[in-house]
C-alpha cells in the first residue's frame, strides 16, 4: 500500500465508487478530511521552507510588471513625466498597514512618509530634517491638497511610548527618543483615561498621537499658510486591523468624518 502511486490510489477509489455508488457520501466526507489535512501540511511546508529573498523580489517585481505596469501604459506614461499626488500620507512602518494596500492608493496618488508610529515631528531644522524635507517638498513643490496621518491598532511604537517610565529612563538608541515626539498624547491619556486598562490606553493613545502630529504639522510655516488659504487640509485616521475598521477625522473639529466597519 505504501508503495502504491497516487494515480493507482485514485483509480482504485474511482472504481470502488463506480461499483458502490452508495459509498459516495462517506467518500466525500473522507476526502474533505484528507484535503484539510493536506492543506495544513502544505501550509507547514511553505512556512518551514527558507525564504529566498532574491527570488521573492524577482517574483514580486515580475508580477507587478505583468499585471500592473504593462496593463496600464497610459498611467505609467503620465507618471514617467511627472507626479501630481493629491495626498501626502504619514503611516507607520509596521508591515501590516501599508496605505497602498489598505486605501488602494495607486502609483502617483500618495506621497508617503513611513516611520515608527506614524509621527510627524515639530518643525526643527537640525533634529528632524528628514521629515521636514518631505513635508516641504509635498506642500511647496507637489502642492498636495491633503495630509493624512494614519495611526493603527496594536502599534508597537505607541506601546513603547506608553511604557516609558515616568522618570524618563530609556534603554534604546533611537526608538524611545523618537516616539517621545508624541509625549503630549501619552500625558493626556494617562490623565484623562487613568481608569482604562493599559491596552485600552494604548488604543486611545494611537488616536491622540495622530492629533499631536496634526498639531505638529501646523508648526511648519508653509503648512500653516496653506491650511489658512484652504489649499491644504489635514486629516487624522485610525486603521484597526483586528476589527477591520477605518476611522477618519478632521483636524479642526476632531469629529469623525466616517467610521468604516
Ligand atoms: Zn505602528
Amino acid at each position: 500500500m505504501a508503495t502504491e502511486s497516487y494515480e493507482e490510489a485514485i483509480a482504485k477509489l474511482t472504481n470502488l465508487l463506480s461499483d458502490k455508488a452508495d459509498l459516495g457520501g462517506i467518500a466525500a466526507a473522507k476526502i474533505k478530511q484528507i484535503t484539510a489535512e493536506l492543506e495544513g501540511a502544505a501550509l507547514e511546508a511553505t512556512d518551514s521552507k527558507p525564504l529566498d529573498p532574491v527570488e521573492r523580489i524577482k517574483t514580486g517585481f515580475l508580477q507587478f510588471k505583468k499585471q500592473n505596469f504593462e496593463k496600464n501604459p497610459a498611467l505609467y506614461g503620465e507618471l514617467a513625466k511627472t507626479q501630481k499626488p493629491k495626498f501626502m500620507v504619514f503611516a507607520c512602518s509596521d508591515s501590516r498597514v501599508c496605505p497602498s494596500h489598505i486605501l488602494n492608493f495607486q502609483p502617483g496618488e500618495a506621497f508617503m512618509v513611513r516611520n515608527i508610529a506614524n509621527m510627524v515631528p515639530p518643525y526643527d531644522k537640525n533634529k528632524y530634517s528628514g521629515a521636514g524635507a518631505a513635508i516641504e517638498y509635498a506642500v511647496l513643490h507637489l502642492k498636495v491638497e491633503n495630509i493624512l496621518v494614519i495611526g493603527h491598532s496594536c502599534c508597537g511604537g505607541i506601546k513603547g511610548l506608553m511604557n516609558i517610565p515616568d522618570d524618563g529612563t530609556t534603554a534604546s538608541d533611537f526608538i524611545e527618543q523618537w516616539v517621545q515626539i508624541c509625549s503630549p498624547a501619552k500625558a493626556k491619556i494617562k490623565t484623562d483615561h487613568s481608569e482604562l486598562s493599559f491596552t485600552e490606553q494604548c488604543t486611545n493613545c494611537e488616536k491622540e498621537a495622530v492629533n499631536v502630529s496634526l498639531g505638529n504639522l501646523l508648526t511648519y510655516p508653509f503648512v500653516k499658510d496653506a491650511v489658512g488659504k484652504k489649499t491644504l487640509a489635514l486629516k487624522g485616521a485610525h486603521y484597526d486591523f483586528v476589527k477591520g475598521t477605518f476611522q477618519l477625522w478632521d483636524l479642526e473639529s476632531k469629529v469623525s468624518l466616517f467610521l468604516l466597519e
